[in-house]
């Protein structure tokens, strides 16, 4: 079946062509995509239009499985499914200047963080664009009249540098005339830090926000939370941070989850300060969101204000991360594991051996891990 959602204005029109159909056809099925439509409801398509494209295409290739709507704010959680059978989460927020989604751009994840929930069985697949973009539309359908979703993070489950292609043609469709018209400075990209991959994101010239996830002040605690630092080491990482901020003219949000223990003394901080002095940056403090199968605890109050107040002396610009939806939440990847777990629809066998980041010549491994 054919993907329309993943294609380009100009795409739909050569596949509607080649179909035999008049190209100004494409343009109207491509809007009535970006509009979170099905074939059904291409009204101004003839019927017979309509059955041909539904025998050879795909208009929406994400639906709402499940929705759970939080009770201490206007946060919506969602399992979205995608036609394979496997799902997806994403997060509906409202803040004072619009919806946020948090979208997700793979089914799982590979890179092992040691905090993170999402990639506790491995990377099953990435996702299309057209899929990234569905999970948008079904938002959007959900808000209703209510409002549409106007910021985009990609911070849901999977690590977009990872799936660099799709992601580089969901954020051109964004964009496209006629189409969904999220503008990309309203995007934020958040990675782990694949050091090449960020550096030829600079290069693509995008005005999107990029997002670091930095989460130590060196490689030594680097290396116990993230594998992936076993790889890169925080200088090359941060090196291409700064490569982006120069090619774009936009500051790096660094991402810094504090564990308690692990990253977040008052010497971490000044460490951090040290390592960021010059760097035009702001640091996003995340209040660890415990997942029960990593013994890993979050900090206190305190904790996060001391940490904060060394990052403010040095004068580097940071602050603390809101939290949303706490009731129904649950840190990334944890709402499709409970479901998995609860319906048992996937068995271990099932899953990839990829959990860990195995760089190539090796260089990962299970020393890159917390003992946990
Ligand atoms: N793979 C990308 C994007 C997905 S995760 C990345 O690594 O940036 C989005 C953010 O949530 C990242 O900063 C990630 O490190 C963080 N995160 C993951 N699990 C978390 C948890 N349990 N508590 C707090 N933050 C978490």
């Amino acid at each position: 079946m054919t993907d329309l959602a993943s294609m380009k204005r100009g795409e739909v029109r050569d596949y509607v062509r080649n179909l035999g159909m008049p190209a100004f056809r494409g343009d109207q099925i491509f809007t009535w995509i970006h509009r979170g439509a099905d074939f059904a409801e291409m009204t101004n398509l003839p019927r017979s239009m309509q059955d041909r494209l539904r025998e050879a295409a795909v208009a929406q290739p994400v639906s709402v499985m499940r929705s759970f709507q939080s009770r201490v704010d206007d946060t919506v959680k969602f399992l979205f499914s995608l036609r394979d059978g496997n799902c997806v989460e994403g997060v509906l927020m409202h803040y004072h200047h619009g919806y946020t989604l948090c979208v997700s751009t793979q089914v799982g994840c590979r890179m092992g963080c040691a905090f993170c929930a999402s990639t506790l069985e491995g990377c099953v697949r990435s996702l299309s664009a057209g899929e990234m973009l569905g999970q948008i539309l079904c938002a959007n359908r959900f808000l209703g009249e209510k409002g549409r979703v106007h910021n985009v993070v990609l911070m849901g489950s999977g690590e977009p540098l990872d799936n660099y292609d799709a992601v580089i043609r969901f954020l051109n469709l964004l964009r496209e005339e006629g189409g969904i018209g999220i503008g990309l400075r309203n995007v934020s990209l958040s990675t782990c830090g694949l050091v090449e991959k960020m550096r030829a994101l600079a290069d693509e010239n995008l005005p999107v926000t990029l997002s670091l996830s930095l989460h130590a002040p060196n490689d030594r605690i680097r290396r116990m939370l993230m594998p992936v630092a076993r790889v890169y080491p925080m200088e090359a990482v941060l090196d291409a941070a700064r490569y982006y901020i120069e090619r774009t003219g936009r500051r790096v949000i660094l991402e810094y989850a504090l564990v308690d223990g692990v990253n977040a003394s008052p010497a971490c901080a000044r460490e951090l300060a040290g390592r960021l002095r010059g760097m035009q940056c702001h640091v996003n403090l995340i209040p660890l969101n415990s997942v029960p199968e990593r013994q890993l605890r979050g900090v206190t109050e305190s904790q996060v204000r001391a940490f904060l107040k060394e990052l403010e002396l040095a004068r580097i610009s940071a602050t603390r991360r809101r939290e949303m939806g706490d009731d129904i939440a649950g840190a990334c990847g944890q709402l499709r594991r409970h479901t998995l777990n609860s319906t048992e629809k996937r068995e271990a066998a099932d899953t990839d051996d990829e959990t860990l980041f195995s760089p190539e010549g090796g260089g990962g491994g299970e020393d890159g891990r917390l003992p946990l």
